[in-house]
């Protein structure tokens, strides 16, 4: 196997493929709200990296929603995903998240969130949920190079993400880490940096995401204005394929691409063929016997 992915991981656990409902649980941002920021990181857009989501009522309505025509035995993820899903007191987390686990085919609860938005209390809340359901956070690192994390107004420091990988760790929650190939300032080295770094923090799982330029960022004024310029079909995979080769075999890798709405998406054009990224990203990996750690 070329690399260790979440749907084999699924299977293996479940013994069929497992679907994610997405969703919108009404949180806001640091980096949006004015607590750290307002303009937010400057790839996100109006819905806070969740533009998939038609928001349809509240939690447990998206939920069943989602459900509708779901088998009795079907298996389900309920990923909390647009903003920051750990802000908020930890009552209003925890009804949040019970609503979310509302039908018995809910096996797995995921949350993504910002390390600024954990602390003890509220990562001993999360960590109740696994003697339920498989559990997980997701910190939206995207870069381990502080000076990049300037230019995408990301709004925490690295020292920050790693008080809170270490408060995860502490208490068993595992912990999905997510990094972006194409981020203004960056290349090859510093995604294999980045990759590195991830692997090096012995968490369970990366999410790879391909950078895009999506309508409504401040991305999309940068690359406007001729400020920057995302990477080819060709470049992204020969970099992805090398960063998987640095990260430990042991992790589960989530994503290996980024996925913005069509009709929202200003460039690369080739962010529009999933099938094709990841045959350019095999065939890569192929060529050169690169494996998930092969290179490290
Ligand atoms: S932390 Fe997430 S929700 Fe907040 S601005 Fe950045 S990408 Fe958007």
């Amino acid at each position: 196997m070329l690399y260790n992915n979440l749907s084999t991981y699924f299977r293996e656990k479940y013994g069929k493929r497992v679907k994610k409902i997405c969703i919108d649980g009404g949180f806001s941002c640091p980096n949006r709200d004015g607590k750290c920021g307002t303009g937010g990181c400057i790839y996100c857009g109006e819905r806070g990296a969740g533009e998939h989501i038609v928001k349809s009522g509240g939690i447990r309505a998206q939920v069943l929603d989602a459900l509708e025509n779901a088998k009795s035995d079907d298996v389900f993820v309920a990923y909390f995903q647009n903003f920051s899903n750990t802000y908020a007191d930890v009552e209003t987390l925890r009804a949040r998240y019970d609503e979310a686990l509302c039908d018995k085919r809910i096996k797995a609860l995921a949350i993504g969130t910002r390390p600024d938005c954990l602390d003890e209390e509220k990562v001993r809340l999360i960590a109740e949920y696994a003697t339920r359901v498989d559990v997980w956070v997701e910190l939206g690192l995207q870069t381990s190079s502080d000076a990049t994390a300037k230019i995408i107004n990301r709004g925490y420091g690295r020292d920050v993400f790693d008080i809170a990988v270490a408060l995860l760790k502490k208490h068993n929650v595992p912990a999905v880490v997510h990094m972006i190939i194409g981020l203004p300032g960056e290349g090859r080295r510093e995604a294999i940096e980045t990759a590195k770094y991830i692997s090096s923090l012995g968490v369970w799982g990366i999410k790879i995401h391909s950078i895009y330029v999506m309508e409504g960022t401040a991305l999309a004024d940068m690359y406007r204005e001729g400020l920057y310029t995302p990477p080819t079909l060709e470049e992204y995979a020969s970099i992805a394929a090398e960063c998987i080769g640095h990260i430990d075999a042991n992790m589960i890798i989530h994503r290996i691409t980024g996925d913005c709405p069509r009709d929202m998406l200003i460039a690369p054009e080739w962010n529009r063929d999933k099938n094709k990224i990841i045959n350019e990203l095999r065939t890569y990996m192929k060529q050169r016997c690169i494996s998930q750690g092969s290179l490290v």
